[in-house]
């Protein structure tokens, strides 16, 4: 099926595409990589009257770090991602993260500012960022605004941005010392499928090997991604053995409160909820092995 017709604008910079978009605003949504708007476009899930084209903006693309965090441009693709200098050792959750994702034309169309704006918990990103307590900037023609990664979604869909307003950029904070672990798990029924669950997990141990501080976001089971903070409370200040890693599933439940969990044919919900517990344990038991070999691993080297 053709699109509904639509007013196509090419922005030139950021300001061209905020004016663009400020003077469109009742029915405007701006077009990055096109994976998922040109789809739900075609299937006339979504009609935009116009359409504001950012896929030029070389302010939004590119990677770099500063002493704080690493900064990643929202219109930089998944593979340009993948492939970034920065992501070797440093960064090991972004890099579990993006080699999840796709496949080879879904990683180098795809933008990681527009997985997050798309704002659906079954993509990669949206754990990832809630789990590694990413900040998100944003503009619009108010200026500039900052989010939690944790309030960026709303609802299915719909995130904190306004209509006028652009994702820009994506800060992760930088890892803390050396010791510190990583795991991106997602369960899919074939590779390509929309997720049926989904945990990233990031954690940092001390010398000791109890957990110093800990991130884990769950995806494709409440209807948006969630901070499992029950599990987070469980994991700090302890060691990882097999008493607490049987208790990661009951906390990971707890995560959704009286939130909606995903139903459809690919795996119905109390499936979802069940399957999470085990994929949570997994991914906490790789990332904290991971972890703990770093520390010890330094230890040798003191
Ligand atoms: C076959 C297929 C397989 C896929 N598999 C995976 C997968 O395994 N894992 C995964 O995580 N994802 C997967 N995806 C989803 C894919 O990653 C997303 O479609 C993609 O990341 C969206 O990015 P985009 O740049 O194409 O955004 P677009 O499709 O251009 O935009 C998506 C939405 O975000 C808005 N938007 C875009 N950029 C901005 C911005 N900077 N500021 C504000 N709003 C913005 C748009 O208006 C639109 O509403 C898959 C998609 C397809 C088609």
């Amino acid at each position: 099926m053709y699109p509904r017709a639509f007013k196509y604008e090419r922005a030139t910079s950021l300001e061209n595409a905020i004016e663009l978009l400020s003077r469109n605003r009742e029915d405007v949504r701006p077009l990055a990589g096109g994976m998922s708007l040109i789809p739900l476009a075609k299937l006339r899930l979504l009609s935009p009257g116009c359409i504001v084209d950012i896929g030029r903006l070389s302010e939004l693309k590119g990677i770099k770090q500063d002493k704080e965090w690493l900064e990643i441009g929202a219109l930089t693709t998944n593979t340009e991602i993948l492939e970034s200098k920065w992501l070797s050792g440093s960064y090991p959750l972004l890099l579990d993260t993006v080699k999840e994702i796709g496949d080879v034309q879904v990683r180098n169309r795809g933008t990681i500012g527009g997985n997050l704006a798309q704002a659906d918990s079954s993509t990669d990103w949206p754990a990832t960022m809630i789990a590694l307590r990413a900040k998100f900037v944003s503009r619009g023609p108010k200026g500039e605004r900052i989010h939690d990664a944790d309030s960026f979604c709303i609802e299915p869909y719909t995130t904190a941005l306004d209509p006028d307003e652009l994702l820009t950029h994506i800060r992760v904070p930088n890892p803390a010392s050396g010791s510190v672990g990583a795991s991106h798990i997602k369960l899919e029924r074939r590779k390509g499928d929309y997720a049926i669950g989904i945990v990233s997990a990031q954690l940092e141990v001390d010398n000791e090997g109890k957990c110093v501080s800990v991130g884990v976001g769950i995806g494709a089971v409440g209807v948006i991604a969630v901070r499992a903070s029950k599990t987070e409370q469980l994991l700090k200040g302890r060691r990882v053995d097999a008493d607490t890693l049987a208790k990661v599933g009951d906390t990971v439940r707890d995560s959704f409160g009286g939130m909606d969990i995903l139903s459809d044919i690919k795996a119905p919900s109390d499936y979802r909820l069940d399957v999470i517990g085990t994929l949570a344990e997994r991914c906490i038991s790789k990332a904290y092995s991971m972890a703990a070999s770093a520390g010890a691993g330094q230890g040798k080297g003191r």
